[in-house]
């Protein structure tokens, strides 16, 4: 089903008015994670202010050790729905466990699937019928194959609205966090009809590479970004505030994307 073989023409996401792939640019912008109301609140506002569709937000973080702060949970969804609203933004969280599907479909407006989860068979599979769009992560070892097969899954079990992301793989260079592999995006759009979405931030790990690696992806033909921004980056909950974009170079890439793409 996520062949261009079965369905050569590419797929269109809808929500409320914004449309996810077929040659229009969606930006999706905010923190690795919703911390309070007010900040989830502020920087909502700055991702409108310069241009973006959708909020991202993760209330369930998955960390690499258990000490590190999970993420404030559904509290953390509640503050997010609130603030997209308020702001006319779209909503997109993470879902790690199967059981939370429903309390997340129910606030927000796209669920994503992270890295660690992307063959989580139990999660893909209750996506199937979650009644919302996905955005799903490319494994940080996974082959396209592999990703188009996880979305195999999710498209299997009735849900058509599936997006793929490239958000870079582990490779022998350490300098930085991941290696955003551009590669995925014209392969990705040459075997599959569905959406494929870009995150630099995640593919470099560092604030200076985000903004080049987000033209990259979008010349390369990316039908949408997913990137990371925080009023108050180095005092973020997560370690994600290094690779994360203080606002103001958040509305200056996208003025930059303008002249690369039309933005929705
Ligand atoms: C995130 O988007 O904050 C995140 C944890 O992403 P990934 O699953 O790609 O590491
Ligand atoms: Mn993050």
């Amino acid at each position: 089903l996520a062949s261009r073989d079965f369905h050569p023409d590419d797929t269109v996401i809808s929500i409320k008015g914004v449309n996810i792939g077929g040659g229009e640019l969606v930006v999706m912008g905010g923190p690795c994670a919703v911390e309070s109301a007010e900040q989830i609140d502020k920087i909502a506002g700055l991702v409108k202010a310069a241009g973006g569709q959708v909020l991202r937000g993760g209330a369930f973080k998955p960390r690499t050790g258990p000490y590190s702060f999970q993420g404030v949970g559904v509290e953390g969804l509640i503050m997010m729905a609130e603030a997209g609203e308020k702001h006319g933004l779209l909503t997109i969280t993470e879902v790690m466990t199967p059981e939370y599907v429903d309390i997340c479909a129910e606030y927000a407006d796209i669920l994503q699937v992270g890295t660690r989860n992307m063959q989580n068979f139990d999660l893909l599979r209750k996506l199937g019928t979650c009644g919302k769009p996905v955005l799903l992560k490319r494994g940080f070892s996974a082959t396209y194959d592999e990703l188009l097969n996880a979305a195999e899954y999710i498209l299997a079990g009735g849900n058509p609205n599936v997006m793929l992301c490239e958000r870079g793989i582990r490779t022998f260079e350490n300098y930085t966090r991941n290696t955003l592999d551009l590669s995925a995006i014209p392969v990705l759009q040459q075997l599959s009809h569905l959406p494929v979405i870009s995150d630099p931030s995640h593919g470099t790990g560092r604030r200076e590479l985000v903004e080049p690696m987000a033209k990259a992806s979008v010349a390369a033909g990316a039908d949408g970004l997913i990137i990371e921004m925080h009023t108050d980056p180095d005092n973020s909950m997560t370690g994600d505030g290094v690779q994360s974009l203080f606002p103001d170079q958040f509305a200056g890439l996208l003025r930059d994307l303008e002249q690369l793409a039309p933005i929705v």
